[in-house]
């Protein structure tokens, strides 16, 4: 399976690919895998030539899946007993996980879409695999809101993985909130869940859930540091854009950026700031002490990290710790977080670079 330092020019990757046949790429009339849903090919000879490299995580995934299945049918045909009712996916959704029988249907959807990850959820991995694993995760979480298994670390990650940082900062900001309230009932199911949206992204990180010295949540903290740096990346293209045109902006450059240029629906809000140069240079100069903020929290916090996410990003997998609890500020949290975190940041183009210059700055 492919580690990171081992893909070919790191600094090329854009994103996730497009569905595509896994040996040869291309992109029509593709068919999936049917026993691991992981990947596509566009015909047998493809197949059976990828089949050296593919037979190991298709083997692992077909037992995952199977597993999977197999503990839903058990909970969906399950008798009641003390510790579990009947019925669970209709009448308890939002309690999983504090209704025991549920818990090894929980595991073992964990443990598909982490295998998932691990296979082909790589950097520059298939769209659609990330799509199902953020599907996965989403759906468990729907099920048991006090997520006994730590998915909200893993799901905002995954949307900026998508391109949706609005999505990413809005799970962020919900969570960021209801840190701040500790009356809040997770048990309640008629209360607002993870429910934000549109939240504005320039805003302020707020100081107890992102820059706290006390405690921060490592990963939330990371992945909104993300989310600034590439809308920081966003607002330097523009810059390039109109630095180039001589500082003015034509309408049809404006069309440009707002349909091309810039990327992040984080920015859909504040277009009438880009269309106006005089403007751009005090955002600019905001975000980028809001991610100097934030970076230096999360170094002060957990001082392995940076460190790690720069220049060892295969160690969340090749050192990867016992999944048995970790204490805070270790290296071992610092290896779970990367490897929640890492495939986002160095499928953002220029995400890296702009962590080693504040790591010399
Ligand atoms: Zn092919
Ligand atoms: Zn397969």
């Amino acid at each position: 399976m492919p580690l990171i330092m081992n893909i070919e020019d790191i600094d090329s990757l854009d994103g996730l690919a497009p569905r595509a046949c896994e040996l040869c790429r291309r992109k029509d009339k593709v068919f999936r895998c049917s026993a691991c849903l992981a990947v596509y090919y566009c015909g047998r000879d493809c197949q059976v030539q990828d089949r050296e490299d593919h037979k190991i995580p298709c083997k692992l995934l077909r037992k995952a899946h199977k597993r999977y299945r197999e503990e839903e049918q058990k909970l969906r045909e399950w008798q009641e007993d003390l510790d579990t009712p009947e019925n669970v996916f209709e009448e308890h959704a939002g309690r999983f996980w504090r209704i025991m029988g549920t818990r090894p249907y929980m595991v073992a959807r964990f443990d598909l879409a982490h295998i998932m990850n691990d296979s082909y959820g790589t950097p520059g991995g298939p769209r659609d695999l990330v799509q199902d694993m953020l599907d996965h995760y989403l759906d468990m979480l729907r099920l048991s809101r006090s997520d006994g298994l730590g998915v909200r670390e893993i799901i905002p990650a995954l949307y900026v993985r998508l391109g949706r940082d609005q999505d990413a900062y809005d799970f962020l900001r919900w969570y960021a909130d209801v840190n701040e309230n500790p009356d809040y009932d997770w048990g309640n199911m008629s209360l607002p869940f993870v429910d934000t949206k549109n939240a504005d992204a320039l805003e302020e990180p707020l100081q107890r859930a992102w820059t706290a010295k006390s405690y921060l949540d490592l990963s939330h903290a990371v992945t909104l540091l993300l989310v600034k740096v590439r809308i920081l990346l966003d607002l330097q293209t523009v810059q390039n854009t109109t630095t180039a045109l001589g500082g003015t902006f034509p309408p049809e450059i404006i069309g440009l950026i707002d349909g091309k240029l810039v990327r992040r629906d984080t920015l859909l809000r504040h277009q009438s700031l880009l269309s106006r140069p005089e403007k751009l240079e005090p955002l600019m100069k905001k975000i980028k002490s809001q991610i100097r903020e934030v970076y230096k929290a999360v170094g002060e916090y957990n001082p392995h990290f940076w460190n790690l996410m720069v220049n060892n990003p295969d160690a969340c997998v090749l050192q990867r710790p016992q999944l048995d609890g970790y204490a805070q500020r270790s290296e071992e949290e610092a290896l779970f977080i990367l490897d929640y975190t890492f495939a986002a940041w160095y499928e953002t183009p220029g995400a890296v670079k702009m962590l080693r210059d504040l790591a010399k700055s």
